[in-house]
């Protein structure tokens, strides 16, 4: 795997450093614990670094589950990407290790485990808990956006609960760095049309659109989409069929903040920075980020 060759080069630049040399991760550096769940690819292992007594959470993959599924490339670009990004609504990775069968990912570990169930066993957030998450989530994107990265896959199944209640996103599995270093660093970009100048905010505004239906289904307990059939969801999304039950009852600040996320051409969404400033944020979100119940 290609995990390898990156892992030897930063080896090699760590020695070559002689004074501080990078940590090698391996299983021996950890008690594993319970189980806290299982994925496509493997487990997940509560765990106990050692010599610090870090609690994290330990993601086991085995290679060749990755191999047949042809999926080492997402991995790979799941590490990376995830790997630089310091938000405290976002997992932590702090780092990987591998042996002959299986790839190791060393997670923050989120307590209180899936929001996805806690949606579940509620039905639908109230307006406090549901602004809460909703401005929690526009700020981590906002930083994941300065720093060029679309996270693209931002759904309920994706977001973990820290012990004080905040909010994180984890997975970056389809998530993209669009901003090309070569095209940056070189200069080229006075030979692109607008539509690749633009091509970053443009990709960017998909996590826009997926923060409009998570919004709508915190607040309904069923996203705003959906249909029996799939054709039937593909019709009701290209033609933004959008319809706000009558129960719950949800104040029309919301509604009016969903409908201007829920936008078909995505240059009109409503910035991330203004869905923060919007008055149904403004007057529900928790200020500390923290939703305690
Ligand atoms: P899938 O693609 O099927 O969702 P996956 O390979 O992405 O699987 P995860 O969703 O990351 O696997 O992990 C499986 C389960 O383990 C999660 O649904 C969650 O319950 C638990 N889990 C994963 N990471 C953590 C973590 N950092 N802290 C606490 N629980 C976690
Ligand atoms: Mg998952």
């Amino acid at each position: 795997m290609a995990i390898a060759t990156e892992t030897q080069q930063q080896e090699k630049k760590a020695s070559e450093a002689s004074a501080d040399v990078q940590k090698r991760w391996t299983l021996s550096d950890f008690d594993i614990g319970k189980p806290l769940g299982r994925g496509k690819f493997g487990h997940v292992y509560l765990a106990r670094e050692k010599r610090s007594n870090h609690i994290v959470a330990l993601k086991v993959l085995f290679k060749s589950q990755l191999q047949q599924s042809q999926v080492e490339h997402q991995l790979r670009r799941e590490v990376e990407i995830q790997s630089h990004l310091r938000h405290p609504n976002i997992l932590r990775l702090y780092g990987y290790f591998y042996d002959q069968k299986r790839v190791y990912l060393i997670l923050e570990y989120a307590a209180r485990g899936e929001l996805y169930k806690e949606l579940q066993r509620c039905k639908h957030f109230s307006e406090r808990r549901a602004a809460t998450y909703v401005a929690s989530l526009a700020r981590a994107l906002i930083y994941c956006h300065g720093k060029h990265v679309i996270h693209r896959d931002i759904k309920p199944e994706n977001l973990l609960i820290g012990a004080e209640g905040e909010l994180k996103i984890a997975d970056f599995g389809w998530s993209v760095h669009t901003f090309n270093r070569r095209r940056t660093m070189c200069g080229t970009l006075d030979y692109l049309p607008p539509e690749m100048v633009e091509s970053v905010e443009h990709d960017a505004s998909v996590d826009i659109w997926s923060l409009g239906v998570l919004c709508y289904e915190f607040l309904y307990g069923i996203p705003p989409f959906e249909a029996r059939e799939h054709s039937d969801t593909y019709r009701r999304i290209v033609q933004v069929d959008l319809k706000f039950p009558p129960k719950p009852v949800i104040s029309q600040t919301a509604k009016d903040l969903i409908s201007q996320m829920l936008v078909r051409d995505y240059s009109q969404r409503l910035p991330l920075h203004k869905v923060l400033q919007h008055p149904w944020i403004v007057q529900n979100a928790e200020p500390s980020g923290i939703y305690r119940g």
